[in-house]
């Protein structure tokens, strides 16, 4: 089994809803099991500023599955919800990232684990932190990573 935790954000439509239903699909998956969901967080957007709060959620989970066939099950429920990709980190219906997978480094062109923009961005780091505070990445604190971060603009639901 690996431990994964995913990071999942929606700012279109009914962005609870998108959530939800993200959330039930990978539970349905007969290869991921104990998952385990945080709170949700209304967040400003960073990088593309000039669309609507997102609401952000993590996941940590265990599976089977590999890397790449994970990635595959984020990208089946990204398509199901029908996101479509318009303007890079703009509006989306819903949008499903890997974090981490066990201490695994992967870098290559379709999948980069840890998420290469994981440390800059409190609406990845808080919700992670919230199911598992003593979480450890390549061997920085979590509670350290989010001590370098604006948190402003990330508040619990
Ligand atoms: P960002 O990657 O900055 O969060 P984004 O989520 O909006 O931006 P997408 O358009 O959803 O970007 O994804 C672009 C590509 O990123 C995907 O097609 C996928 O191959 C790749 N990718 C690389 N690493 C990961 C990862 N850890 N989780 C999800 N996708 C990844
Ligand atoms: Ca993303
Ligand atoms: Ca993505």
């Amino acid at each position: 089994m690996h431990r994964v935790f995913l990071s999942l954000g929606s700012n279109l439509g009914k962005k609870v809803d998108y959530l939800d239903n993200a959330v039930d699909m990978i539970k349905k998956n007969k290869f991921i099991h104990n998952v385990k969901v945080s709170s949700m967080y209304q967040t400003d957007p960073v990088g593309y500023l000039d669309q609507d709060v997102f609401v952000n959620i993590a996941v940590v989970l265990e599976t089977t599955l590999a890397p790449y066939d994970l990635l595959k099950v984020c990208q089946e429920i990204e398509k199901t919800l029908n996101r479509e990709r318009l303007i890079r980190w703009g509006p989306r219906t819903i949008d499903v990232d890997i974090i981490l997978y066990d201490d695994l480094k992967l870098d290559d062109k379709t999948l980069t684990i840890p998420h290469p923009r994981m440390h800059e961005r409190a609406f990845v780091l808080v919700p992670i932190c919230e199911l598992d505070s003593e979480l450890v990445i390549q061997s920085q604190k979590i509670q350290t990573l989010i001590e370098t971060v604006d948190v402003s603009g990330v508040r619990k639901i």
